[in-house]
């Protein structure tokens, strides 16, 4: 059995057939275990609608590969809750965090099976109200997914603006799409995606209040030991972006 130690530093990426000597000359400056920045993609579709929030197949699967190439090592949500928890905690050397927003069916049928092929995993914020809608993933995919390791957060009930909300509707948007999805997974759920990145004093009072533990923004960025665990900073992926390094380093700010 692994201890936990050793899971935080697992890897859930294969290493490419990079040689060493390849990526000393190529991979950027790593502090080793020491590295305390984790960059947070948000992808949201994966397939062939125009929106600019859906990447191509080809190209998610180039994403990923490019990231392998480079030594990231994608970690589970549960790995970024452990790192949240104690800032000191081992990491992988080039820890990623890839999240999705919005739970379109495509993350089941186009971005999963790429993840599986890579061996690499990510995390699904999910509308439960949308769970019963035909383009959106059902508690089966979902479990599905959830067995072959893949992490799930709430992202609201309803999609709506948290920051705009009442106290009493922000409190029924975080607590019964926490319960729906914990249902489903059959396991606690405590971290959120604030739905188009809107948040504030109360959202966060809530959100600790209720069970969470873990908030993510879409304000870019990086995050870093300092960064509030309920202010995470995520990079958002879009339709025409160029190589994803250049993504991370620009909108990473590093
Ligand atoms: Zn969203």
């Amino acid at each position: 059995m692994l201890s936990r130690r050793s899971f935080i530093k697992m890897c859930a990426s294969t290493f490419v057939s990079v040689s060493y000597a390849e990526l000393l000359f190529q991979v950027p400056t790593s502090s080793g275990s020491g590295n305390r920045q984790i960059p947070v993609l948000v992808y949201h579709r994966v397939g062939y609608t125009t929106d600019n929030f859906t990447v191509t197949p080809e190209r998610f699967t180039t994403d990923l590969e490019t990231l392998q190439y480079y030594g990231y090592c994608a970690i589970s949500l549960e790995q970024m809750q452990s790192f949240l928890e104690d800032r000191n905690i081992e990491m992988p050397d080039k820890p990623i965090l890839i999240t999705f927003d919005d739970g379109y069916l495509d993350n089941f049928e186009n971005a999963y099976p790429i993840l599986k092929k890579h061996n690499m995993i990510a995390t699904f914020f999910i509308i439960t109200d949308k769970l019963w809608t035909p383009d959106r993933l059902t508690p089966q995919r979902i479990v599905e997914m959830a067995e072959g390791g893949m992490s799930f957060g709430s992202h609201t009930v309803t999609h709506r603006r948290l920051g705009e909300l009442t106290w009493e509707e922000i409190r029924e948007e975080l607590t019964i799409s926490k319960a729906v999805l914990e249902s489903v997974l059959g396991k606690t759920v405590t971290a959120i995606a604030y739905p188009q990145g809107s948040y504030n004093d109360n959202v966060i009072t809530l959100a600790k209040n209720l069970g969470y533990t873990t908030g993510f923004t879409v304000r870019e960025g990086i995050c870093r030991k300092e960064s509030p665990e309920f202010e995470l900073r995520r990079i958002p992926i879009f339709k025409y972006d160029g190589g994803i390094r250049g993504v991370i380093a620009n909108r990473g700010g590093i």
